[in-house]
């Protein structure tokens, strides 16, 4: 089979300890899933979660002790961080109940779903879809992939960014609304998961604009972390 012209590369994520990849098939994002974070968005209570995709070549791709660059992009004023726990799931599935839903997952890694604050709040003042706001390119870059035996027990570590060594937002795994185990059942009711999807968790309170010449440097303890300059 030949094609028009070539298909797009395969998007790979390093996987630590192996030389083998983690290759990308779609990129799943929770909403609002930590209290304080729903509240500065002016949001209260628990709602059923929600989700919205990126598409797999949005991703940054930043190997273990490098700094990825990731350019200002267009039409936004206010681009925002949020550092958010990646899941990588490694063996698919529907309807995936929550106690059996860990066996599906791959590993781990720290992540940023970058955000046009402002078009995406236009949009949704107006009821219209979040991809301008969510779904551009560069738009979420990832660290390495920590497989899920090295990565020890992560339900009370702290998930932490700084912007230029001052640390803008900080948090624990354990302020998750919706756990990952729930988080895969109500995802996979939906959707059927496939290995290679990545899972974003969501975003703490903290949550502000970046500007280029920033570096942003985030952490979730026990995975490694992650180093993003915004260029110009
Ligand atoms: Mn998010």
């Amino acid at each position: 089979m030949s094609h028009v012209f070539p298909p797009a590369p395969v998007i790979d994520v390093p996987v630590v300890g192996r030389s083998e990849t983690f290759p990308v098939r779609r990129i799943y994002c929770v909403g609002r899933n930590y209290v304080e974070h729903a509240k500065e968005m002016g949001f209260t209570g628990r709602e059923a979660p929600f989700f919205f995709l990126k598409p797999a070549d949005t991703l940054v791709v930043v190997g273990d002790g490098q700094t990825g660059h990731m350019p200002y992009p267009s039409l936004t004023k206010d681009l925002h961080h949020e550092i958010e726990w990646v899941a990588a799931i490694g063996k698919g599935g529907s309807n995936i109940a929550a106690s059996d839903a860990m066996s599906h997952v791959f590993g781990f890694a720290v992540g940023l779903d970058m955000t046009r604050r402002d078009l995406q709040g236009e949009m949704k003042k107006q009821g219209r879809p979040w991809e301008i706001g969510k779904a551009f390119d560069h738009s979420a870059p990832i660290g390495p992939i920590t497989p899920m035996d090295q990565a020890g027990d992560l339900t009370h570590v702290r998930i932490e960014l700084s912007v230029n060594g001052q640390v803008r937002q900080t948090s624990s795994l354990d302020k998750l609304i919706w756990s990952l185990p729930e988080i895969i059942e109500h995802l996979s009711a939906a959707w059927t998961l496939m290995p290679g999807d990545l899972i974003y968790t969501g975003t703490p309170e903290g949550v502000a604009a970046v500007v280029a010449g920033d570096e942003l440097v985030g952490s979730v303890a026990g995975l490694k972390t992650l180093r993003v300059k915004v260029t110009g």
